[in-house]
């Protein structure tokens, strides 16, 4: 069995968030950040403020109807007002004291929510592409759904919206102090 270090103790804050279906992109993104997070667009408004509650869940939403629905019920709720990803992460990392670094160690499958494994790349030579293989030498699997990930060309992309959000967060503190 291999040891975990209980969130807790590791020194990051990690959060649970149940988010509205109008937040499925930034779900991926908090997931990938290490936090878990329920996302389905299934669930009906009150159906979502029941499972806030009873998995003691922070309610993300871009409704501002179910916010104040929330409140009323004391639930912990927070109204999400930025437009880009960016924007959302900046924000939520104000608010709930996130990291905005992503650590695959820490990383939950952002299709599943499923904590992600290291694998031996040795391991996944029947299933990646020999390029792949040969340019990459770190590869995760989410043991639920399957999905291998690699920090391979998309990464760029990832870490520019991660430093967009981090320079959008120093202005929101800034903001802050001025306060
Ligand atoms: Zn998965």
């Amino acid at each position: 069995m291999p040891k975990q270090v209980p969130a807790q103790l590791s020194g990051e804050t990690t959060v649970k968030f149940l988010l509205d279906s109008m937040l499925g992109k930034l779900s991926r993104w908090l997931r990938m950040l290490g936090h878990d997070v329920l996302y389905s667009t299934k669930l009906n408004d009150s159906e979502l403020l029941e499972v806030a509650k009873k998995e003691s869940r922070i309610l993300l939403t871009k409704d501002l109807e179910l916010y104040q629905r929330a409140v009323a019920k004391s639930i912990d709720t927070y109204y999400v007002k930025g437009e880009t990803e960016s924007d959302h992460l900046a924000e939520l990392a104000q608010q709930y004291n996130l990291t905005l670094t992503v650590d695959m160690e820490r990383s939950h499958c952002p299709i599943c929510n499923t904590k992600l494994k290291s694998k031996p790349k040795e391991q996944l030579t029947s299933e990646l592409k020999k390029n792949t293989l040969t340019y990459y030498n770190q590869f995760w699997r989410c043991p639920n759904c399957g999905q291998v990930y690699w920090q391979g060309a998309h990464w760029k992309q990832i870490t520019n919206t991660l430093n967009e959000a981090q320079k959008k967060l120093m202005k929101l503190k800034e903001k802050t102090s001025l306060c």
